[in-house]
């Protein structure tokens, strides 16, 4: 199915989004450019990645293995300095490791041991040390994927002990809710169990992946490095 917009509405999307980015930032005094705009290309088609990569955004993300393997052409590490970094953002299974330290730059969505051991093996195999963050159900919300925040210390740990991974910090995703302060709270949560587990192991953790169309104030308040956003660039899914 073609669902593509026009080049120049999606531009017209960006601009937008980035505007609101500045006001939040002017808001709470932090700079714009602590913060990179990820374009959430899934369910769309390659059309969605030529866009972004001309628009010139960093990276884009993918929620299955499988249907990035469709799209995407070149390899981690290939594109060269005008590519475009591919980050998988989707929950993975670890029978499905292989393909996902093929295809991306990056993992953020790292929930679990067995997960992290399977990581860590392939990315031997193929020679690089991956970049990963760890992700976290900041929110308690049943419906979603991530290690609970009391196992995050354990993850951590375990990570910290795989010499072919990179973890560079924390992502999450808040509950569904029409109540803004659910995502406030989620992704203040985010930050402080950074800050603590940063703190009790000595490594940085830089990267707070939090915030997507519907949050991004929020996320940008609470010390978001890295907006996750799809519907409000590319339109409904
Ligand atoms: C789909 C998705 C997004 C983007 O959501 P939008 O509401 O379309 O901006 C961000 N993060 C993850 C993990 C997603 O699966």
């Amino acid at each position: 199915m073609d669902d593509s917009i026009s080049y120049e509405a999606f531009a017209a999307n960006v601009a937008a989004v980035e505007e609101r980015i500045v006001e939040a930032c002017r808001a709470c005094g932090r700079k714009p450019d602590e913060l990179t705009l990820m374009a959430v290309t899934k369910t769309h088609g390659p059309w969605a990645i030529e866009y972004a990569l001309r628009y010139g955004l960093k990276c884009v993300g993918e929620n299955r293995v499988q249907e990035a393997e469709g799209k995407r052409s070149d390899k981690p590490g290939q594109s060269g300095d005008d590519g475009i970094r591919w980050e998988l953002i989707g929950s993975l299974q670890s029978n499905k490791a292989k393909l996902a330290v093929a295809l991306f730059e990056r993992v953020q969505s790292v929930d679990r041991i067995k997960l992290a051991l399977a990581l860590d093996r392939y990315a031997a195999e193929y020679g690089r040390r991956l970049p990963i963050l760890l992700q976290i159900n900041a929110g308690r919300d049943p419906a979603k994927y991530g290690a609970e925040l009391e196992q995050a210390p354990a993850l951590l740990e375990a990570v910290l002990g795989c010499a072919n991974l990179d973890v560079q910090g924390l992502m999450t995703i808040a509950p569904l809710s029409d109540d803004p302060d659910v995502a406030m709270r989620t992704f203040d949560a985010l930050r402080e169990v950074r800050d603590s587990l940063a703190a009790r192991y000595g490594v940085a953790l830089r990267e707070l992946s939090m915030g997507m169309s519907g949050d991004i104030p929020q996320a940008v308040r609470a010390g978001s490095t890295m907006l996750r956003v799809g519907t409000a660039l590319f339109g409904a899914r």
